[in-house]
């Protein structure tokens, strides 16, 4: 899945949910849902097509390595492609992590493998919220993986990615405002609660296994 979405080039296009806008509630609401998806990763898109639009040298890239080789991009353009690039690339990763399905969201999916990077599952929980709730004003938290192959919580701003700190990300949650304020307003505490209902950790875990065993 993840490779899937490095992989993608331009033009980029706003892809179908796998689930309607309302099927997440009462965890997020529908025009939370509508709005992100529809409007905010929409821009995303529109803005990276602009950008690649007047650069067509770079129309070959692809998404993954927009963000990855960066630096080799103009200076002109570093920025603009950085923030929306991963816009597109973490939203695209967000909406796939998110399920309707009480299976697949069930953490017991995982949980052989979060015990063997924590001491309990709940310590990997509230580790996961602090990161979430702390995040200081706009960004994302993240489960990652190192070359080791060890989990690891971290947090990015903006629309960076762990990509830059040499972590494979296999989960992630947006703690943008526009992820959660029409229904928690200020209290991303409850956000991040809820979220915890909605993970695909079924997804998660392949995600794991695809790094896992690629090395
Ligand atoms: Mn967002």
């Amino acid at each position: 899945m993840i490779e899937n979405l490095l992989n993608e080039k331009y033009p980029f296009q706003l892809k179908k949910l796998d689930y309607p806008y309302n099927s997440l509630e009462p965890y997020i609401d529908e025009e939370t849902m509508c709005i992100h998806h529809n409007k905010h990763l929409a821009t995303y898109i529109n803005n990276l097509n602009s950008i690649l639009s007047k650069n067509p040298e770079f129309q070959n890239f692809t998404l993954g390595e927009l963000i990855k080789n960066n630096i080799l991009l103009p200076a002109s353009i570093q920025e603009g492609v950085k923030n929306n690039a991963g816009g597109v690339f973490n939203h695209n990763f967000y909406f796939k992590i998110m399920t309707p399905n009480k299976e697949k969201s069930n953490i017991a999916i995982f949980e052989h493998i979060i015990l063997k990077n924590f001491n309990s599952t709940e310590e990997f929980l509230n580790t996961l919220f602090q990161v979430a709730l702390n995040r200081f004003a706009s960004g994302w938290a993240w489960l990652t993986i190192d070359t080791n192959k060890n989990l690891h919580i971290i947090s990015t701003a903006n629309q960076d990615t762990p990509y830059s700190a040499n972590l494979y990300p296999i989960m992630l949650i947006d703690v943008w405002e526009h992820a959660y304020y029409l229904k928690y307003q200020n209290r991303r505490n409850d956000y991040i609660n809820n979220f915890f209902n909605i993970i695909n950790w079924s997804q998660v875990k392949k995600n794991y296994e695809n790094y896992i065993f690629s090395c």
